[in-house]
Order: C-alpha cells, then sequence, then structure tokens
C-alpha cells in the first residue's frame, strides 16, 4: 500500500466523532476497529473495505476527511455477534468501540458533546468466550511461550473455562507442547519469534507477537499479580522464570484485550513435559488423532471414541487423548473410574441421562465474569447444579461401609456434594427459585426475574400491569364517547396513542367530546392521537417498567456478584461433572466395542493380542465387512525378544493399519482409557513418533524427500529406549537406491537406540536384516491369490513377503488389461536371478493389441435377427432363454 490506511488526525482535523474513532484505533492499529454508532457497529477506511471483501457487507460512505470521501462499512449492533465471528473466522483481530453513556447523558455534559466510547474488548482467535463463537466440543485456548535461563515455559489459557496452565519444556518439546494444546493463538515476544517460528507453525494457531518488555521479570510478574489479585505468587508454588515470562505475556496480552476486566482464571496448574507422552505434531497429524488428514474431526480418533454427553466432557476427553501421562498410578486412578462404569451399568446410565441435561457451566461463569454473560448463563447454573447434586446423592448412595468409590469418583462426588458449601447451596435454591422460565439472552431485555424474588419488583410490575388494564378499558370508554372504531397502541416513538382509520379523523377532531383528543401523527390511512389521560397513563407505564428492569438488573448484578465470588466451587463441580463424564463415556465406549483395560508397567515390551484399530475398524464395520484383529509384541528389553518389526507386505494389505493400530492403543492406554483388544500390556512409552513417507507437502513448498528425512532426523535424535516408533515406508521419495540405503541405515540405528519400532518398508531387502540383528523380526502382511484374483487377509504372521502383488493391485485399480499383462512379463524378467534393467533391453518391444475384426459370434447373430417390435412379451422372454443357452454353449 503506498497510501497509509488512515488519515493522519492531525494533519486532517477531524469531526469530534472521528477523532474519538482516530484514537481509538490509534491504540488498536493492527485490529478491525468496530466503532458504536446508534444501532451500528461501523467500520471505516481501509477497515471498513477488508471487512466488506471479506464478509460481504455493503461499502458505503459518510461525509468527508481531509477532502475524500470516507469509506464505511457497517453492521447492525444487534446482530453483531455472528458478524463477529465471521471476522475472527477470516483471521482479523476485532477491536470494539462501545457507546459508554447514551446521548441523553451526553447532553447533560453540555449540548454539543459527543457520546462518551471506549475500547471494550479485542476480539482475537484465542480470547473467544461467546457461544456463538466457540464450538460447545472443542477447546480455545491461548498459549504463550518464553524463555529465560535455558529454560523454556509453554502456558496457556482457556478463558471461556477459566483454565490456566504452566509446562517447563525442553527447546526441542517446544512443538510438542503446544501442539498437545492445540492453541488457537501463540502469543511470542518478537525477540524469541525467529528463533521458534517453525514449532510455532508446526503447532498451528495464529501467532501474536509481543514487545519482548512485557517478558522481562518485573513486568510479568506485576502483571501477573494484577491478573490474580494477588499480593505475592508464592501461592503457585516456585514458578521459574520463563513460566512468570510465559504467564506475564498472557496476562498482557487479557489486559489489552478484556480492556482491564479481571477474568475468574484458576490457578496455574504446573507441570513439566515429564508428566506427559511426547507426541509431536507430525505424529499427530499422521495419527489422526483430533482430525482427519484431510481436516476433519470426523473419523478421527477423538471422534470415533467420544461418546460424551457433555461439552465440557468432550473438551476433557480430547485433552485427555492430546496429553497421554506417564505416571502408571494417575493412569491406574483414571481406568478405575472406567473399570467402575464398565461394571455398575445402572450408575452409568443414569449418570449420563442427568449430565446430559448439565449446562457448561464453566463458559457460563466465565462470561459472567468478564461481564458479557446473560440470564442464560445462570440457568445454565440451575441446570449444572442440579444435575451435579442429583449425581452426587446417586454416586453416594452407591457406597457404603463395605464398597468404595474408585478415588476418581470419589473426588468428583465431593466435589458435587452441596453440602459442603451452604453458599453454593444458597445460589442454587435463589436461583432455581428466582430464575423465569423463559430466558433472554440479555439482561438489558428484561422479564427473567420471576415471581417473589423482591417485593418492590413485583409492586412495580403489579403497577404496570394495573395500568395496562386501565389502558383496556379506557379504549373501550374512548371509542364509546368518540363513537368511531379506535384502537389503543403502542411504539417505541409514540408510546401509547389512540389509532383511529383516517376517515374517522375529523370526528376525534372535532369538538365536542367529553375528551380532547390531541393530534399526533397522520399515517395514509390511519391517524394517531392522544388524550391527557392517557399520556399520564403511558408515563406511569413507562415509568414502572424503567423501574422494573432497573430493579431486575440490580438482582442480576446481585447474583452475578454471588456467582463470582464462589467461582472456585463452580469450577470445582463443573469439572468433577467433565470428570464423570468422561469416565462414563469411555466406559459406554469400551462395551460397546469390546476393549479391555489396559496393563501398564514399567518395563518396555509391548504385547498386544487380537488388537484393533478403532477407526479404521469402524469404517470397515459400516460397510458390512470385519475388523481382522492382529498381535503384536515387542520387547526392548529381551536381548533376543525382538524390538523392532520389519513389516512387509503387498500395498492394500493393512501395514499402515496396523502400524498405526500399535500407536493408538499406546495412546489410549497411557490416556486412561480401555483399549480395542483381547489384552495389552504396555511399558509406558515416553515418546511416541509416528512417520509417514510419500506424504505429499507440496502446498507448504518443500519437497516431500525432505520433509521426510527431517521428519526421521528428529526421531534418530530423540527417541529414547522407551519410545515407540512407527515407520511407514520412508525412503519412497528418492530413487530406488537411495531410498533403500537410507531405510536401511534408519532401522540399524533405531535398532541400535533400542525403542520399540514397528518399521513398513516396500524394501524386501531389508528383511534380512532379522538374520544379522539379534532385536529385529520379520513381520508380513499376506494376501493370497485366489482364482487369479488378490485376496486380503489383513493377518499379520512372522516372516516377510515374498511378492508385493503390485501387478494385481493396478489391475485391481482399473489399469488396462493390456497394460497389466504387459507389466506381467516385465516383473517376471525383471524377477528372474541377477536381475537387472539391461536385461530388460532384451525384452521384445510393447506391442498394442491390434483391433482385430472378429467374426460375430453365435449369440451377436442371434441378437441381431431379434425383431423386438414384433414380439410379445411372452416371446422376448422365450429369446431371452435362448441367448442364454448359446451363451453356456460358447464358454
Ligand atoms: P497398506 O499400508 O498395507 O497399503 P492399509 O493399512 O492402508 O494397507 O490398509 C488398506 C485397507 O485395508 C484399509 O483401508 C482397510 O480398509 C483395510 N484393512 C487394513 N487392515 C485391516 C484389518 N486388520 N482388517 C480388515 N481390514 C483391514
Ligand atoms: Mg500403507
Amino acid at each position: 500500500m503506498d497510501q497509509p490506511a488512515i488519515p493522519d488526525p492531525i494533519a486532517a482535523a477531524a469531526s469530534p466523532v472521528m477523532a474519538q474513532y482516530f484514537a481509538a484505533k490509534a491504540r488498536q492499529p493492527d485490529a478491525l476497529l468496530l466503532f458504536r454508532m446508534g444501532d451500528f457497529y461501523e467500520l471505516f477506511f481501509d477497515d471498513a473495505a477488508q471487512a466488506a471483501s471479506a464478509i460481504g457487507i455493503a461499502l458505503t460512505q459518510r461525509g468527508t476527511h481531509a477532502g475524500a470521501p470516507i469509506p464505511m462499512a457497517g453492521v447492525p449492533a444487534h446482530a453483531v455477534e455472528s458478524y463477529l465471528a465471521k471476522l475472527v473466522r477470516a483471521g482479523f483481530k476485532v477491536a470494539i468501540c462501545d457507546q459508554v453513556e447514551n446521548p441523553a447523558e451526553a447532553r447533560r455534559r453540555g449540548s454539543k458533546a459527543v457520546v462518551r466510547r471506549e475500547l471494550v474488548r479485542v476480539v482475537t482467535p484465542g480470547t473467544l468466550t461467546d457461544d456463538t463463537l466457540l464450538n460447545a466440543r472443542g477447546a480455545n485456548r491461548l498459549a504463550a511461550v518464553a524463555l529465560r535461563a535455558d529454560q523454556v515455559a509453554v502456558a496457556a489459557v482457556e478463558l471461556s473455562t477459566g483454565e490456566v496452565e504452566c509446562l517447563l519444556v525442553r527447546r526441542e518439546g517446544v512443538a510438542a507442547a503446544l501442539s498437545a494444546l492445540q492453541p488457537s493463538e501463540v502469543l511470542v515476544t518478537d525477540r524469541l519469534f525467529g528463533e521458534l517460528a517453525g514449532d510455532l507453525e508446526q503447532a498451528g494457531g495464529a501467532i501474536e507477537t509481543m514487545p519482548a518488555a512485557l517478558a522481562e521479570p518485573a513486568a510479568a510478574e506485576a502483571r501477573l499479580k494484577r491478573l490474580y489479585g494477588v499480593a505475592s505468587l508464592d501461592g503457585f508454588g516456585p514458578l521459574a522464570g520463563a513460566e512468570v515470562a510465559a504467564l506475564g505475556l498472557i496476562a498482557a496480552h487479557l489486559e489489552i484485550t478484556q480492556a482491564g476486566t479481571i477474568p475468574a482464571l484458576r490457578p496455574p496448574r504446573r507441570s513439566t513435559e515429564a508428566a506427559f507422552m511426547s507426541v509431536d505434531p507430525a505424529t499427530r497429524i499422521s495419527l489422526e488423532i483430533e482430525c482427519t488428514l484431510a481436516g476433519q474431526r470426523q473419523g478421527s480418533l477423538i471422534a470415533t471414541i467420544d461418546r460424551t454427553v457433555t461439552g465440557p466432557g468432550a473438551r476433557r476427553l480430547a485433552a485427555r487423548l492430546n496429553r497421554p501421562l506417564l505416571d502408571i498410578a494417575a493412569i491406574n486412578e483414571r481406568l478405575d473410574a472406567v473399570a467402575w462404569f464398565v461394571d455398575d451399568i445402572e450408575a452409568r446410565r443414569q449418570l449420563r441421562e442427568l449430565a446430559s441435561r448439565a449446562g457448561d457451566m464453566a463458559r457460563a461463569l466465565s462470561r459472567l465474569a468478564l461481564g458479557r454473560g446473560g440470564p442464560r448463563d445462570l440457568g445454565a447454573f440451575v441446570q449444572g447444579l442440579e444435575a451435579g447434586s442429583k449425581i452426587g446423592a446417586m454416586l453416594g448412595a452407591r457406597c457404603g461401609p463395605l464398597v468404595q468409590l474408585p478415588k476418581e469418583i470419589a473426588d468428583a462426588a465431593r466435589a458435587l456434594d452441596l453440602t459442603f458449601s451452604a453458599e453454593l447451596a444458597a445460589l442454587h435454591r435463589a436461583l432455581s427459585g428466582g430464575l423465569a422460565t423463559d430466558l433472554p439472552l440479555q439482561a438489558r431485555d428484561g422479564g427473567f426475574v420471576g415471581q417473589g424474588v423482591s417485593a418492590e419488583l413485583d409492586e412495580t410490575r403489579s403497577l404496570r400491569d394495573d395500568s395496562r388494564r386501565i389502558v383496556a378499558t379506557l379504549e373501550i370508554r374512548l371509542a364509546e364517547q368518540a363513537g368511531v372504531p379506535l384502537k389503543i397502541r403502542h411504539n417505541a416513538v409514540l408510546g401509547y396513542f389512540v389509532e383511529t382509520n383516517a376517515r374517522h379523523a375529523d370526528t376525534l377532531r372535532a369538538p365536542p367530546h367529553a375528551t380532547v383528543f390531541i393530534h399526533r401523527q397522520s399515517l395514509a390511512n390511519q391517524a394517531r392521537f392522544t388524550t391527557v389521560e392517557l399520556a399520564e397513563l403511558d408515563g406511569r407505564i413507562a415509568r414502572a417498567a424503567e423501574q422494573a428492569l432497573g430493579l431486575e438488573l440490580a438482582i442480576f448484578e446481585q447474583w452475578r456478584g454471588r456467582a463470582r465470588a464462589l467461582a472456585p466451587s463452580i469450577q470445582a463441580a463443573a469439572e468433577a461433572l467433565a470428570a464423570l463424564d468422561v469416565a462414563s463415556a469411555l466406559a459406554e465406549w469400551a462395551v460397546e466395542v469390546g476393549a479391555v483395560r489396559p496393563v501398564l508397567d514399567e518395563g518396555v515390551g509391548l504385547s498386544a493380542a487380537q488388537a484393533r484399530h478403532p477407526v479404521v475398524e469402524s469404517a470397515v464395520r459400516r460397510a458390512g465387512e470385519a475388523f481382522t484383529a492382529n498381535d503384536c509384541r515387542l520387547d526392548g528389553a529381551a536381548v533376543d525378544g525382538p524390538r523392532l518389526a520389519i513389516v512387509t507386505g503387498p500395498n492394500m494389505a493393512g501395514k499402515s493399519t496396523f502400524l498405526r493400530q500399535n500407536a493408538v492403543l499406546a495412546i489410549l492406554a497411557q490416556a486412561g482409557s480401555f483399549v480395542p483388544a483381547a489384552e495389552l500390556r504396555l511399558g509406558l512409552v515416553d515418546r511416541l513418533f509416528s512417520r509417514v513417507g510419500a506424504g505429499d507437502d507440496l502446498g507448504r513448498g518443500r519437497s516431500t524427500f525432505l520433509t521426510e528425512m527431517i521428519e526421521t532426523a528428529a526421531i534418530l535424535n530423540q527417541a529414547t529406549a522407551r519410545s515407540l516408533v512407527i515407520v511407514d515406508e520412508i525412503g519412497r521419495g528418492t530413487a530406488t537406491w537411495d531410498g533403500l540405503a537410507i531405510a536401511w541405515a534408519c532401522a540399524e540405528a533405531l535398532h541400535t537406540i533400542g525403542c520399540r519400532t514397528l518399521f513398513a518398508t516396500h524394501y524386501h531387502e531389508l528383511a534380512s536384516l532379522e538374520e544379522r540383528l539379534a532385536g529385529v523380526a520379520n513381520l508380513c502382511l499376506k494376501a493370497k491369490e485366489w482364482n487369479g484374483k488378490l485376496v486380503f487377509l489383513h493377518e499379520a504372521s512372522s516372516g516377510c513377503a515374498d511378492r508385493s502383488y503390485g501387478v494385481h493391485v493396478a489391475a485391481l485399480a482399473g489399469t488396462p488389461a493390456p497394460v497389466v499383462s504387459r507389466a506381467r512379463v516385465i516383473l517376471e524378467r525383471l524377477e528372474a536371478k541377477s536381475a537387472s534393467t539391461s536385461r530388460l533391453a532384451e525384452l521384445p518391444l510393447f506391442a498394442a493389441p491390434e483391433a482385430v475384426d472378429a467374426p460375430p459370434s453365435a449369440v451377436e447373430e442371434a441378437l441381431g435377427r431379434l425383431d423386438i417390435d414384433g414380439m410379445s412379451p411372452r416371446e422376448a422372454q422365450a429369446a431371452l432363454y435362448r441367448l442364454k443357452t448359446l451363451l453356456r454353449g460358447r464358454s
């Protein structure tokens, strides 16, 4: 752009309103500014043009500035949410500048005073809180990365629920840690951006660079204290410098975007990367954990096993699968809870039934704390606490002196037991008795406080209702007096008025009447009047309504304040419900697919019996076929036991499925889920790597082969003896001998590291490693030739594929028959001993089969003789039978 997007306000004298606009814009130069003007939010200058082209709103003009028309686009204030959603999805940051007083208040300050406006919020991808902008079943996190004294910290906040966490990681662990959080937006200082750009790009989310000064120790600490309203950070434990810096960046971003409103945040949950299985972004993508390679949720691991009945439950399940644990006791606590719900069918059924009626309390609380909540958010508490107390009672009834609940369930039941907090129970009573049944979205719409909450409100309302009744009787009386049909109506401009057909206008105008009708307005067909009495009533009703609304808003504020003060208990109850939803949903899924409890130990083995890939199985089942279960045994400790399996087999035999299935089992097991197998014993996997060759990555401007090698190098540098590595056909993106050499060297290196490895390859030469290296075994997914066709058994057994059946697959794919038969001839030559391309030179040239004029067959001749028009249906059928006999005679 050669022209500045915003003209310099000083250079060109601006109107008072535009001066306000420029001041706001100067504070958020890189955001689209939505500027409230009456019933609309307006965008000006370049913002208007950008928004108009991005979301298709009309571009107009408003007045002039510096001699040129000002481009303008507007969205109606009542529908601003849906436009916000579109703009944020289109990748914009949006600042909202609202009117913070009404025109009457402005006039009181002086006849020329402009309505005061302030920046009330900046909407960025990581700070969404509105229901319409969020996915109920997906988290929406804002993350930050900071580095201090060789330590790297990754912090994240979910503003919509108030969860905060902080993780110390190695420099190489940044991408894995970030991608596990699936952030929508990542903050990083401008100083660190260059160094971390690659990691940030892999992890996804919008990147926001911040001035490095914001991460300085003193500044970060001060901001963090302000955010939490604490005098010292000691309550959070000994935070490392990097953690304070990362949390400080988040605090700075929230200060700006929330315009100083303090959200209801929980204390940061701290951990180190040693607590979680490390799964890097490439592995996450290739295992299709949260979304498929095509980018869809449908068909991902999470979508396939998710049986949760609440949004918070779905989010928690995703968080667990994105971050499997490394602590056997913690994993077993989760498994105990799942097992309990597997056994107690009735508890599971009741819990799912009750939980499905609970609202999303955490998100409701967060909106209320930020001043964006409405009556429906209070309604969510009623539903959530209602469901929670019933669930607490149901669980309580199930344990006695002899029966103990598993720890996770017992903890949740305790959190739900409202008697532990008299205040929370009181709030629940107040809300469930006090909220009306039909709740408006916004408090200012009124009508959400029920009868009996406030005597004053009830009185004001009855005054209003009485006055309305008086209006009704007045209508009858006035009609009688005037002797013409008339109605009393109401609108926002005139208030109450008398309306009659234009024909009768003169009758009302003309005296003598007991009542004087004062003319207000004439329309094409109607005339509108008022009377002294009606005007008085109108004033009384309007005052009563205004007073009632004021009282309702005060009650709303009071309820909001109580909820805000009880935030920790409400959050705990919400978390307990989510935990129970996850445990019972995993149980539901386990029963549905026949999954079993995995056994975890500190060893380095993997022993799966009759295991299945949950996603492929459900796809295969939908197609009406059966999935073939397979065993897998790897042991990193045994001297002779295989720890690296070379997996061969023809295309489509099920190699990739077999590999991923074992990686998915490890994720499920360590996330605390049952696994689809007859049995699984697993030594904890510290890092999981999955690499798939031949994936096309041209979109990112890297050669496929280069990417493949970069990813493979990462495995060789980071895998440990506790890791699980699956390598699927690497080395494909280059010439045969290069590829073979690289695949070979990688297999040897992985064998040396000692990690459990499944290595699928089309280089059958690698099978010879089995004889040379003690820890290597060959596995093969076989296919059988049957009647000239290829039948895939999908069965993993020891040994190496004898051939790759590529030619068969080509035939299956519909390659023209002459090409397939020609390929067979070439293959035979190649497979002859001491095959080399030179032998191909002796091969006779490929001759296209000539189009021969074969004589017509008996069937064709008979067909040609048929006179279809002259045949009766019966004769036609007989002819068909004859043709069939002819056909049989030929074969
Ligand atoms: P490969 O990697 O050997 O080419 P894939 O693992 O991609 O083969 O599997 C190809 C297809 O075969 C899958 O999409 C699935 O439909 C089917 N398949 C794979 N494994 C099994 C199995 N164990 N049981 C049933 N069908 C399977
Ligand atoms: Mg494959």
